[in-house]
């Protein structure tokens, strides 16, 4: 039996089939690269859901995750430790809000958010208890726990699991009137992506995040952006609010934190804001652990030593102009911002899975996202050479098949 073979007889026994992950086994990786178990390279091009946008392996991390973990790796925060202070530091210098809260990963960064804006609610704004109404939108992806499928819009993500949290309210994703008519004296926040990855890489309409910033502002309600996929430079900017000139009130960050070396996420806030925990009302074994917090800082001066934001803005918009020359007769249009591009497909072209097959055929990996959608998210080391290589294999599936 291949190896191959043999790790997905193995998975599919012994593994929950919560997942159908394409039939690769990859054993190594380095930048855009990974390469599987019979020795096949291929090009990234989802980087874990944009986890690794510094790519994989990258040197710097390798190297700071074997320090730190060889001097000190988990205190829990009983203790402290010499790695949190100066995360937290940097990670507020670098987006200008006061405080930072680390947890884990991007879900439960997501709920930290949920419990701070409820706090803030009912401690600062005057909110009745437990009458906090949060706002979302629909086709929102924000992560897996109980509270968070309960205000998803995908029933496949909520079949099974009831009861459901209340206090969530979903408007359409995009839709300003939708906003402002569904805030009332009981709203204490607005969660939204800026672009939705998992709907397909959807970017709402110029000025959405203004003007919900300016509803949010004007009717004391906390604007919380997750830019856990957005942020950190994949759309051209360290967060993609940025392109809309806002400043939220909240923003969750996760995946790139870390550089895909270890699962670190955050939520970034006011004094205000997050100054509603006090000691024992929240908190994780493992959050702003030294390792994970020695990571993160490294992972954030590598998006700025290697111009990561840019190179995305630039080869971002070199990629999606090179992609609208394809002429193909299964694809609908192309959208995205930066290195974070969805093709988006004709009904006719029998769905995405089978060109993410044909790429993968042809060395590149990229994983389609609701049925229609081919998702393109490279890590932003990307070269414009690689990129140029990707293209002919992109234009061959698009075309030929
Ligand atoms: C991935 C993601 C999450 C959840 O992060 P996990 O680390 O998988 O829990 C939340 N929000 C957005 C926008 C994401 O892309």
């Amino acid at each position: 039996m291949s190896a191959t073979k043999e790790c997905i007889a193995l998975e599919n026994q012994y593994g929950a089939h919560n997942y159908k992950p394409l039939d690769v086994v990859l054993t190594k990786g380095s930048g855009i690269w990974v390469e599987d178990v019979e020795g096949r390279r291929y090009m990234d091009f989802l980087a874990a859901y944009s986890a690794v946008n510094q790519g994989h392996c990258h040197p710097r991390l390798v190297k700071v995750l074997q320090e730190q973990s060889a001097r000190l790796a988990l205190t829990s925060r009983a203790f402290r430790n010499d790695q949190l202070p100066y995360l937290a530091k940097e990670l507020c210098e670098m987006s200008g809000y006061e405080m930072m809260l680390p947890m884990n990963s991007g879900a439960e960064a997501v709920e930290t958010a949920i419990k701070a804006s409820r706090k803030w609610g009912y401690k600062v704004k005057g909110v009745d208890n437990n009458n906090a109404e949060i706002i979302v939108c629909d086709g929102n992806f924000h992560g897996r726990t109980t509270t968070i499928i309960s205000f998803s819009s995908e029933n496949q993500y909520k079949d099974g699991f009831g009861p459901l949290t209340p206090g969530f309210k979903i408007i359409p994703y995009g839709d300003a009137d939708a906003l402002k008519n569904a805030i009332n004296k009981n709203t204490v926040a607005f969660l939204v992506e800026p672009i939705q990855g998992e709907s397909g890489v959807v970017v709402p309409p110029k000025g959405f995040l203004r003007e919900a910033a300016d509803l949010c502002r004007q009717n004391n309600v906390l604007l919380i952006v997750d830019e856990i996929q957005s942020g950190l430079g994949r759309t051209g900017a360290l967060f993609a609010y940025e392109h809309e000139n806002v400043k939220p009130d909240m923003v969750i960050i996760g995946k790139a934190l870390s550089g895909g070396m270890y699962p670190v996420s955050a939520v970034l806030s006011s004094r205000e804001v997050l100054g509603v925990f006090n000691p024992g009302d929240h908190g994780s074994t493992y959050g702003g652990n030294p390792i994970a917090c020695a990571v993160a800082r490294e992972a954030l001066k590598i998006i700025r030593d290697e111009n990561l934001v840019e190179r995305s803005a630039e080869l971002g918009e070199y990629l999606l102009n090179e992609l609208r020359k394809i002429e193909s007769q299964y694809v609908d249009f192309y959208r995205g911002k930066g290195l974070w591009i969805g093709i988006v497909l004709k009904k006719n072209a029998g769905g995405a899975r089978r060109f993410c097959e044909a790429l993968q055929e042809r060395g590149i990996l990229a994983k389609e996202t609701h049925e229609n959608v081919i998702r393109i998210a490279p890590p932003l080391v990307i070269t414009r050479e690689e990129i140029d290589q990707a293209l002919i294999a992109i234009k061959e599936v698009l075309t030929q098949i």
